[in-house]
């Protein structure tokens, strides 16, 4: 359940405050592999993830913070292996980073309310934007109601 308490003080499904905390503290509040996506801007790999191959309805949310980020009905299946949305739930639950790290240049997103790294944002998506968050199912928590 994305609203049980994982031991992070700070998740919250509800509050929109933003959160400056350092990665001294993320790191003790993160599982390992959140922390790794989250902090340090890590990838899972391709087809491995739990949200990938997933079509269930409801609201996706920031796994660090708990913040809405995507609903099931902007979601599209993509062959990327990544789960992949073409709009998030509203412009502020992201914000966007360019990112020319391994000689590419592309754009970051993150989460709007902790500064997670998500994943990265393309061109190659469908209508109605044609945008595709491509996003790590490790920073993900789904529930099973709309958001
Ligand atoms: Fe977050």
């Amino acid at each position: 359940m994305s609203t049980e308490n994982k031991n992070n003080p700070v998740y919250s499904t509800t509050n929109d405050n933003k959160l400056d905390l350092g990665n001294d503290e993320w790191k003790k509040i993160l599982q390992a592999d959140v922390y790794n996506i989250a902090r340090e801007k890590g990838t899972e790999r391709a087809f491995t993830g739990k949200f990938w191959d997933h079509n269930e309805t409801g609201t996706y949310y920031c796994a660090a913070c708990g913040n809405p980020l995507f609903n099931s009905n902007g979601k599209f299946e993509s062959s990327c292996g990544w789960p992949s949305f073409f709009e998030p739930i509203s412009k502020d639950s992201i914000i966007y980073a360019p990112d020319n790290s391994y000689g590419m240049k592309r754009t970051e997103v993150m989460c709007g309310r902790c500064n997670a790294h998500l994943g990265h944002i393309f061109n190659d998506g469908p209508p109605p934007t044609g945008m595709r968050y491509c996003i790590n199912s490790v920073i993900l928590d789904f529930d099973k109601k709309i958001g």
